[in-house]
């Protein structure tokens, strides 16, 4: 369900979902806000009012984003070029994968399973080598630490020190492909 919440100066959109949790928490997919919160729970106020700072925050880091994807071009590359590019930086790695899938995602760029299959984003294809290849990496290491947790992030840093601004690029490409790329030859 689709509802606002005021923060300082600006209505933010948010959507509501209930699981098997033990705390609420908060995030943003891909430029939307989400909150998860435990079954039961019924004061998502006093959740969104706690985190208001961050929550603008983000927003702005959105809105920046979007303002930037205006400046950025799509690659042209071939679904075919993509899966070759990504297979062989996944041979090369040495991980030990299950299956790899390819497909339209419409939330994430990639995802990895707890049985060990790798899916990507067909529509990383618009993306440079250099995004790509964070993507592939950010992956491989929730096979070390599933979560967004610190101590995924430290095993991220060992090769991108400078993480957070590969993840800022990723959302402008994303804002990017949503706005441009993706016809109908992108699904699989
Ligand atoms: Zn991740």
């Amino acid at each position: 369900m689709k509802k606002e919440v005021k923060t300082f100066d600006s209505d933010i959109e948010y959507t509501t979902d209930y699981r098997n949790i033990k705390y609420p928490r908060l995030e943003f997919r891909t430029g939307k806000l989400h909150l998860v919160l435990p079954i039961g729970h019924k004061n998502e106020e006093k959740i969104l009012k706690k985190h208001k700072n961050w929550i603008k925050h983000k927003d702005n880091e959105i809105k920046r984003a979007l303002l930037l994807s205006k400046k950025e071009k799509l690659v042209n590359r071939s679904q075919e070029e993509l899966k070759k590019y990504i297979l062989n930086r996944i041979n090369h790695s040495k991980k030990k994968i299950n299956k790899i899938y390819f497909k339209k995602m419409r939330s994430k760029w990639a995802s990895l399973s707890s049985n060990k299959n790798l899916t990507f984003n067909i529509l990383l294809k618009y993306l440079p080598n250099n995004l790509i290849d964070y993507v592939i990496f950010h992956e491989l290491n929730h096979l070390k630490e599933r979560k967004h947790n610190a101590a995924f992030w430290s095993l991220v840093k060992i090769k991108y020190p400078n993480y957070q601004e590969k993840e800022k690029e990723l959302l402008i490409y994303w804002f990017l492909v949503q706005e441009k790329g993706g016809d109908k030859n992108d699904t699989n």
